[in-house]
């Protein structure tokens, strides 16, 4: 008799039947998955940002006992969903988790030991931002485990920094660089923001050409997103700053995939470029439609518990948090969510969107309705379809968001 263990109790044979992709479900309780730790602290607050985050306040230990103590006894409560399930990736985002204490991160480690099998194989992600970080630190960082940084950089200009409400200057972004790969650190992502108010096409130029100097292993490259209630919102809405043209967005897009692929970088996904082999596994994983474990305030999951997954998702509330680190349920998607899901991490990879596999997993396969757009999305050159595989031009890349709205990806009945 075969029962998973779950939150909401055992789920039975009767119910894994009920669907075709039961096998799979079965099979996945023991495939490898990722992940993320989030760490809800920055020692200001970027003028863009709607990331679940709090500027550093008070005494240090004050602030981030509450949170460590939640953060162990969330990793805790899961133990009976994922014992013993190995782990591919470890992503610790923010937030800045760089202003952890090597010694924070070390008691970190001895939790998530506690429930997940871990080896060197394992990716192992910091989300560093260059004011924080100094040789001795990235050294007991490197000698626990760490294996991959993720800096946001965001600007290679100091006006631009500045206008993004961003506490470091280039030279100590380069500065942080140097003292990673002097601690030992040999795959390093730098993250990027275009579309800047102010910016043009040709600072743009000057920055990627710096920035391929720099000689990172994979590089970010994110168009600003005005989100709602940030000072840079509000700013624009004013009218006291101005963003570049659409137009200019998206040859600075454009301009972004020329110069990253001529300077050695492959084009993986649409905002994503990285060194042969050298992509971000973690994020890889999820969007390949892979399991995570997002603890922490404000992280979300993802997890095959039952035959269409179930999403959570924390309460971006520290308090509320340290309150009860393990209160947020887990809740059943729907045939409907699984297709937009689906679609969405799946036309956002260059290599695409399979169907078989993700039939294969699910039982499901697209409505009628959404199928019959195909035929248009390839004519017009957004689309190619080889054998099973859905795949997005350089052209369709950019529509992007358009594609999926015109796509309503729905399940057939
Ligand atoms: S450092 Fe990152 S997470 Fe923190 S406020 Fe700035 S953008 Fe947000």
């Amino acid at each position: 008799m075969v029962s998973i263990a779950s939150h909401c109790g055992e789920i039975s044979p009767e119910r894994l039947s009920t669907h075709k992709g039961t096998t799979n479900i079965l099979s996945a309780q023991t495939q490898p998955f990722g992940l993320y730790i989030h760490t809800p602290f920055c020692l200001q607050r970027c003028h863009y940002c709607d990331f679940f985050t709090m500027p550093r306040v008070g005494e240090r230990d004050e602030q981030f006992r509450p949170f460590l103590d939640a953060l162990d006894s969330e990793l805790q409560s899961q133990l009976s969903l994922f014992a013993s399930r190995t782990l591919r990736s470890i992503f610790l985002g923010g937030g800045t988790p760089s202003l952890l204490k090597p010694s924070e991160l070390e008691k970190i480690f001895e939790a998530i030991q506690k429930v997940f099998s871990w080896d060197d194989t394992c990716e192992v992600t910091l989300e560093v931002n260059p004011d924080t970080l100094d040789l001795d630190k990235a050294r007991a960082f490197r000698s626990l485990g760490i294996n991959r940084i993720s800096m946001g950089l965001q600007a290679l200009d100091e006006d631009a920094l500045r206008l993004l409400g961003r506490e470091h200057n280039i030279e100590q972004a380069r500065y942080c660089v140097d003292v990673a790969r002097e601690a030992g650190f040999d795959n390093i992502n730098l993250d990027m923001i275009y579309g800047r108010p102010k910016q043009t096409l040709s600072g743009w130029e000057r920055e990627l050409q710096e920035l391929l100097e720099w000689e990172p292993e994979h590089v970010s490259l994110y168009e600003l997103i005005l989100e709602p209630g940030t000072p840079m919102t509000r700013a624009v809405r004013k009218g006291e700053l101005v963003l570049p043209e659409e137009e200019t967005r998206l040859e600075m897009y454009r301009l972004a995939r020329e110069l990253m692929c001529e300077g050695g970088m492959q084009w993986y996904e649409v905002s994503n470029y990285a060194k042969p082999n050298r992509e971000s596994r973690h994020n890889l994983d999820n969007w390949r439609g892979g399991e995570y474990l997002g603890v922490g305030p404000g992280a979300h999951s993802f997890g095959l518990l039952s035959p269409w997954g179930e999403r959570r998702a924390n309460p971006r509330n520290l308090p509320l948090y340290t309150s009860q680190p393990d209160a947020a349920p887990w809740h059943p998607r729907e045939a409907e969510d699984v297709c937009k899901d689906a679609l969405l991490n799946g036309l956002r990879l260059r290599e695409g969107f399979q169907h078989k596999p993700f039939h294969e997993t699910y039982g499901l396969t697209f409505s009628t309705q959404t199928l019959e757009k195909l035929p248009s999305l390839q004519e017009s050159g957004y689309l190619d379809v080889e054998e099973e595989r859905w795949v997005l031009t350089p052209r369709g890349m950019e529509l992007l968001d358009a594609i999926l709205v015109y796509l309503d990806p729905q399940p057939a009945d």
